[in-house]
């Protein structure tokens, strides 16, 4: 039964980064469910093996676990569900508002229908919804193309709503034609009250000719927010959004890719293009419900057949910044660096801080298209990027907040360590300790010195053994020990990372919530910008400078 537990705690330590007792004893359970009726007095056990296995470094993890074998797990199906009515060919949109960069909640609409688009061989439309002059962002244009090839999402045409303008204004005019829709001169005050009474405003009742004639007033006199076309859905809808919403308005914002004045209202572009571009399938969050319910209107007044509308749950997504207009004040106020700075949930941020596409689209499809809402986890998305790029990722040691310690009767020490303990192929760095006078001179991490004591027997990994003789205020006195890793075992010693204090590199490590500075041992000063490392005990990071000095992003743990 042990062994059971132990081989399950491994195996999540080393997904996870540490064990969690409950996901193990899950794991337990599903191997042997007739274990169930004995939870009571498995809990305890799990949780002991867990505190054991969360000791060990990763390195005897993965020795360990190799000594176990796993049933092949049978793949469980998180494929997302049929669409209705796909049988006949999708074609599908992504339609974002080019303000600025994609950032994660982006990424799951468009990984979702970029899914879809290929399982059903279908065409995939990018629909950049430029109508509001006011929060465009020109190089955004480009910045989503780029985000979305990062993305391994396959774009088969592009279409840019500004270049559109006619097209709305010709369904507007048969709108009004058609006495569906008309020009309203209230100010939005006005009209607010007015629909909250259920009463219609006076220029509801216009003629066809005069609404037609007003319409050409907006291009030429009305000035902004003196007139808008709406729609005449009804004002005694039970719906207060719904009655006579707006379609058309005037906007003098400078727009930098077209010079107009009037145009269409988010609803009216988007259900007067679903429907030219033959779009099938709409997916998107549940916060558009009530959007849908205003373009079923458009739908209905030019006896159009609705495409297959799919509304996901909410995903919040903590941790990062997300909102486009709050990161651009942050860019211009110097609180970020850029469009991929650390601390925001922009790809470009992920990217640069090593994480890899496939994980992230992996993570969207998970979430999938469900209706409930859900929290994004970062602990899957560390997982799947850590099985991608712990194979290719070198490990050193890193120091954050250095703590220079002083080893006494220290003989001279060579040592070569591999780069990556499964690939020897890859080669080796050399740590080296040259003493002089007999004593020598190291590095070690604040978080480290912090925890031993006067007296403590220390391994210093792939290293030698010290003996503590005092601890100072930022510095230490060792006296050097052995060398033999057995030694250490047996004294169920504390394992901790150093770097050799002369030619240390110094480092520093950009994270979401601030930056490490420390140093690093000297092989890293092969490294070069893009490479992923992971820092030993401290975890993965993506190399953003390189030479004397480090500048490192980090990804996780
Ligand atoms: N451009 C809008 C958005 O990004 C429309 C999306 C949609 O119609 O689904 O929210």
């Amino acid at each position: 039964m042990r062994r059971l537990i132990r081989k399950h705690a491994l195996k999540n330590a080393l997904e996870f980064g540490k064990a969690n007792s409950k996901a193990v004893l899950g794991k337990v359970l599903a191997e042997k469910p007739e274990l169930r009726d004995r939870v009571r007095e498995l809990l305890p056990l799990v949780e002991q093996v867990v505190a054991e296995v969360n000791a060990l470094g990763r390195e005897e993890i993965e020795r360990e676990i190799s000594g176990y074998s796993f049933e092949v797990k049978r793949e469980r199906r998180r494929e997302l569900p049929e669409l209705p009515g796909a049988e006949g060919g999708v074609v599908m949109r992504f339609a974002p508002n080019p303000s600025g960069p994609l950032h994660l909640g982006h990424a799951r609409a468009a990984v979702l229908n970029d899914a879809y688009v290929k399982r059903y061989s279908g065409t995939l439309i990018l629909r950049l919804e430029d109508t509001d002059p006011a929060r465009v962002y020109p190089p955004a244009y480009e910045m989503i193309q780029e985000d979305l090839h990062w993305l391994g999402v396959h774009i088969h045409r592009v279409v840019v709503q500004s270049s559109r303008l006619e097209i709305y204004y010709r369904h507007a005019r048969e709108l009004i034609e058609r006495g569906h829709a008309y020009v309203c001169e209230c100010t939005g005050e006005e009209f607010q009250r007015l629909k909250l009474a259920e009463q219609e405003c006076e220029h509801r009742g216009k003629s066809v000719e005069e609404n037609l004639a007003d319409f050409e007033r907006m291009f030429t006199e009305f000035k902004e927010g003196e007139a808008v076309v709406r729609l005449k859905t009804g004002v005694e809808l039970s719906d207060p959004a719904m009655r006579d919403f707006p379609i058309m308005r005037i906007s003098e914002a400078k727009h930098p890719r077209v010079s107009a004045r009037v145009y269409p209202l988010m609803n009216f572009a988007v259900a007067i293009d679903d429907h030219l571009l033959g779009i099938t399938h709409v997916l998107r969050g549940k916060d558009h419900i009530v959007n849908t319910r205003k373009q079923a209107f458009v739908y209905r007044f030019f006896g159009w057949p609705m495409p297959e509308f799919i509304h996901y749950g909410r995903l919040k997504i903590e941790g990062v910044a997300l909102s486009t207009s709050r990161i651009k004040e942050g860019i211009e106020a110097g609180k970020y660096s850029g469009w991929d700075d650390a601390a925001l949930g922009t790809l470009r941020a992920l990217a640069r801080r090593g994480f890899r596409s496939e994980a992230v689209r992996r993570a969207m499809l998970e979430v999938g298209i469900k209706q409930s809402d859900i929290s994004f986890s970062w602990k899957n998305l560390f997982a799947y990027n850590r099985e991608l790029v712990e194979p290719i990722a070198n490990r050193y040691f890193f120091v954050a907040s250095p703590v220079e310690v002083v080893i006494e009767h220290m003989p001279e020490f060579s040592r070569e360590v591999r780069l990556h303990p499964s690939y020897p192929e890859r080669g080796s760095r050399r740590l080296v300790v040259k003493p002089e006078a007999g004593v020598g001179r190291i590095f070690i991490a604040e978080g480290d010195y912090a925890k031993l004591r006067q007296g403590e027997f220390v391994r210093l990994m792939e290293g030698f053994n010290v003996v503590i003789q005092e601890k100072r205020r930022h510095w230490m006195r060792a006296r050097f020990h052995s060398l033999e890793l057995e030694e250490a075992k047996r004294r169920r010693a504390r394992l901790i990372h150093w770097v050799p204090a002369p030619h240390a590199v110094p480092v520093t490590v950009v994270k979401p919530e601030g930056r490490d500075t420390g140093y690093g041992e000297p092989a890293l000063g092969e490294v070069e910008p893009g490479d992923m490392v992971q820092f030993e005990r401290y975890g993965f990071a993506r190399i953003d400078e390189a030479g004397e000095r480090i500048i490192a992003y980090y990804a996780h743990p």
